[in-house]
């Protein structure tokens, strides 16, 4: 059965009054026939059918053994890292998601958790970082904010090798272009704020495992811990997660569209979309995806912060503003946004250079969406002959 056809089925009838949506259990507690005697549920932190449901759907979608639904994806990640002691070793993609960054530096470092950044598109620099502490390897392909992507399938084999568990935050690729368990991931994250729920409307994130006993220690986890999913939030994303293969079609195909006229326009130094031939990582993605998705990155020839300020003021359909993965395109600038926390150097250093911006590709009209840019990038032009000539007159 096609992917989509088996997701749409994935999501049940209830049984109780044959329902077409997901019922939300908008309850704390469930009443027992006698101590310890149940109908599945005893108390919502635990166990909600509402978020049962959305995990056992994400489980399918994304072929593992189960799945755990949370508060945020940052809260999904901080699950995954829950399952080191002290003393133990991750190492990581360089170009990490900001979040995920700070959690590791500002938290789990004094509880004596180390992390090794390598630049993960080359699966030796992991191979070569691994040592008898390395205990998680931590991708994001693809990356943020410059599309890199890295070899799951040639990272999982060395990490079984050496008897590491490999997470993989597949936020930007979402469950329908891209299933690191089938390509040997132990774990899946997502951040389900982005595609999955698609709709920029909640906060929420998820873990997948490969094995049952994973997934049991995840959910131990959660229940430890307590970062669960509300029933609301849960049923939203499984609203959301209804049309996931419909909207990432066509998340693709404008994104594509776009990233080949940004490639042509005299304005634009650098185009990063793994779509295009050009990109260094392209044949990877194209092994392991069955799509581009919808986030291009661009550096601009003016490459500065002002300049690349001018232009995303200066779109009209694209919204300024963080976050990815909506119906509405979104437009940022990463020194001045995403990246403001990374000193200077160590951000052009990782590739994100001054005026590098980066676009969530929505749902709209893709001629309207170049047209968009391309008025931008001119009123960038005509506002830096403007500056310039205010200076002559200034000058002079
Ligand atoms: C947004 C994001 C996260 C964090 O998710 P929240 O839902 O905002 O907590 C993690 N990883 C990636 C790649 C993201 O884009």
């Amino acid at each position: 059965m096609n992917s989509a056809t088996q997701l749409i089925h994935s999501i049940p009838i209830d049984p109780l009054t044959g329902s077409i949506s997901v019922p939300i259990y908008q309850t704390s507690t469930f009443v027992q026939e006698a101590p310890g005697i149940n109908k599945g549920y005893d108390y919502a932190r635990s166990n909600n059918p509402t978020r049962a449901t959305l995990e056992n759907i994400i489980t399918k979608l994304e072929g593992g053994a189960g799945a755990s639904a949370f508060a945020s994806g940052l809260a999904a990640i901080d699950a995954v890292i829950k399952l080191l002691a002290s003393g133990d070793e991750i190492i990581a993609v360089d170009d990490i998601y900001g979040g995920a960054f700070r959690l590791f530096s500002k938290i789990y470092q004094k509880f004596g958790i180390n992390v090794k950044y390598v630049d993960t598109s080359n699966p030796q620099n992991v191979a070569d970082a691994i040592s008898p502490k390395t205990k998680l390897i931590w991708l994001e392909s693809p990356s943020n904010p410059t599309l890199k992507i890295s070899d799951i399938q040639s990272i999982a084999t060395i990490a079984q090798e050496q008897n590491v568990l490999l997470c993989v935050d597949n936020t930007f690729a979402s469950p329908a272009l891209q299933q690191p368990i089938r390509l040997g991931a132990d774990l899946v994250v997502h951040s389900a704020t982005k595609y999955i729920a698609g709709h920029s409307d909640l906060i929420a994130g998820l873990v997948v495992s490969k094995t049952k006993a994973l997934a049991e220690q995840i959910q131990f986890i959660q229940n430890a811990s307590g970062a669960i999913l509300g029933p609301q939030d849960s049923f939203l994303t499984i609203r959301g997660v209804e049309t996931l293969h419909l909207r990432i079609k066509q998340h693709c195909i404008n994104a594509q569209t776009l990233a080949e006229a940004l490639y042509n326009n005299p304005a634009i130094d650098k185009v990063f979309y793994p779509g295009l031939v050009t990109h260094p990582n392209h044949k990877i993605a194209a092994k392991q995806q069955s799509g581009f998705g919808g986030i291009i990155s661009f550096t601009l020839k003016e490459d500065t912060v002002e300049a690349a300020k001018n232009v995303v003021c200066n779109t009209q359909l694209f919204k300024l503003a963080e976050s990815l993965g909506g119906v509405k395109s979104l437009i940022s600038h990463a020194a001045t946004m995403t990246h403001k926390t990374i000193p200077d150097n160590q951000r052009r250093a990782a590739g994100v250079a001054d005026s590098l911006i980066r676009l969530s590709v929505g749902l709209e009209d893709v001629k309207d969406l170049i047209e968009d840019i391309e008025q931008a990038l001119k009123s960038n032009q005509t506002k830096n002959l403007a500056q310039l000539y205010e200076e002559i007159f200034v000058t002079n």
